[in-house]
């Protein structure tokens, strides 16, 4: 039942104030647990933070190892084609050769067949110049030999970089393969985190905005926020004595102690004896107790939140105060007695009778701002926000 209320008048709040954002998954019982709760969300977001980053670099690391590869692949295609040319080139140079030496063989072969002499004979024109004739076309022919072995290990070795290069092209494209899916997955796992973070953001926002509205209220720091938002939250004033009539109404008017024409703070409630109790005007929580000034005498100061805006009440001229500050009241707690009369004229000059001098004021006196001054300033009538009757007419309810 106790939820219940307190559920209700969250909402309450949230339909009037239209800021807060309940966090349905906070478990805190008091604003320091709150606190706890808003720091774990902000580590959460931090660590959050962190992995995206981590993961825009992976991604990063990705793409530029994908562009080297392609490079890498191009680069080795180019090579390629290079080596592809050159087999061409020396199988072209071999088939000269081997041509050069079937030439160099057929001639080679005329020195060395049967009719040697024969040949020396009819066209050589000496043995010296048949020997001459032999050594430069045995010389030619080993020349030829070598460079074509050569050239054909040229081959070999080009169609070996070829096959290496193609390997490679291979291993590469699987590399891309690989990067572009890891890549794949890495964009996914850097949605889901910036979706996170967008939630996380989205609760602290929240966590932010109900202790704002905690502390507003002045709920302590391990005090239970249920009883707290249930005691010093309200929607509404009430009067804060069971009868009366209305001697003063709040504004300009002649002092009936200085007979000076000044502004009077408060609206003087009559109609009761000294000792009558006073009771709050709303829930809310005693924020400063003045005793015995000699002008207002006894004094209590209480904050209220009434639909999430700040108020002072005011109550001069008490017989006894029953409250502490920083006390939680509600709109029944008796907070002092009614004086003003004999029995406090000893030290208060300034009231003529036994009555209520009750004040209402815009934020908390002693809180938001400490001048009396000010507090005079930022009164206002309680005929504003209080049901109160003419001049000598009477109420007997609150
Ligand atoms: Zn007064």
């Amino acid at each position: 039942m106790r939820k219940k209320c307190f559920i209700s008048f969250i909402i309450i709040s949230i339909f009037l104030l239209g800021i807060i954002n309940v966090n349905a998954a906070s478990k805190a019982k008091t604003l320091s647990e709150l606190r706890k709760e808003l720091q774990t969300l902000k580590d959460k977001k931090s660590s959050a933070e962190y992995k995206k980053t981590r993961t825009k670099n992976q991604i990063s690391t990705a793409k530029n190892d994908i562009e080297s590869s392609k490079k890498a692949i191009e680069k080795g295609q180019e090579q390629i084609l290079v080596a592809e040319e050159q087999i061409k080139n020396l199988n072209l140079e071999i088939g000269v050769s081997k041509d050069k030496m079937l030439v160099l063989m057929n001639n080679y072969q005329k020195f060395e067949g049967d009719n040697v002499y024969l040949e020396y004979l009819f066209e050589s024109t000496s043995y010296a110049d048949f020997i001459y004739r032999y050594t430069i076309i045995k010389q030619l022919a080993d020349y030829n030999e070598e460079q074509i072995s050569k050239m054909q290990d040229n081959i070999v070795s080009n169609e070996e970089l070829k096959k290496d290069l193609e390997a490679k092209e291979i291993e590469l494209n699987n590399n891309i393969n690989k990067l572009e899916k890891s890549l794949d997955s890495l964009g996914s796992q850097l949605d889901e985190l910036a979706e996170e973070t967008m939630d996380i953001q989205d609760e602290i926002n929240s966590t932010q905005e109900l202790i704002n509205y905690y502390v507003k209220m002045g709920c302590g720091e391990k005090e239970d926020l249920e009883a707290c938002v249930r005691v010093k939250g309200d929607t509404r004033f009430s009067k804060p004595l069971t009868k009366g009539t209305i001697t003063s109404y709040y504004g300009y008017r002649i002092n009936p102690v200085s007979g000076k024409y000044k502004f009077h703070t408060g609206t003087d409630i009559g109609g009761n004896k000294e000792g009558t109790n006073v009771y709050s005007t709303a829930n809310g929580m005693v924020g400063k107790i003045i005793r015995k000034a000699s002008c207002g005498g006894n004094q209590v100061y209480i904050y209220h939140t009434i639909n999430g805006k700040q108020y002072t009440s005011g109550y001069m001229h008490l017989l006894t105060i029953n409250v502490s500050v920083g006390d939680s009241v509600t709109s029944n707690t008796v907070i002092g007695t009614v004086g003003g009369g004999r029995q406090t004229s000893s030290y208060d000059g300034c009231s003529t009778g036994a009555h209520l001098h009750f004040m209402l004021a815009d934020g908390w006196y002693g809180k938001t701002y400490v001048n009396w001054s000010t507090f005079v300033a930022k009164t206002m009538d309680a005929k504003k926000v209080l049901n109160l009757p003419s001049k000598n007419t009477w109420w007997y309810s609150r």
